[in-house]
């Protein structure tokens, strides 16, 4: 892949189109929720045409990723079993 364009930390409201040949104004889209941030995809306000993603990190103040409490994990009891009698 070669058109490959990263705005990181970069807002821009203009990119250029190599479809229209010129700067055109960009439609921000959401296209993927990440579990750490969404993916937003820039797309042509004329003719569509993807022009680039930008990904859009969540501060992990917003994250609501569930911890576990210690020691009431599932695998803290687990029994292993011998690979085999070695002895
Ligand atoms: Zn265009």
């Amino acid at each position: 892949m070669t058109r490959d364009h990263q705005f990181a930390g970069l807002r821009a409201s203009e990119l250029y189109c190599p479809r229209c040949r010129t700067a055109r104004p960009v439609r921000e889209r959401l296209l993927l929720v990440l579990p750490r941030g969404e993916l937003h995809e820039y797309r042509c306000a004329v003719c569509g045409e993807s022009l680039g993603t930008r990904t859009v990190t969540v501060p992990v103040s917003l994250q609501t990723a569930p911890v576990p409490p210690p020691g009431m994990g599932p695998g803290s009891r687990r029994r292993r079993p011998s690979p085999g009698r070695l002895q």
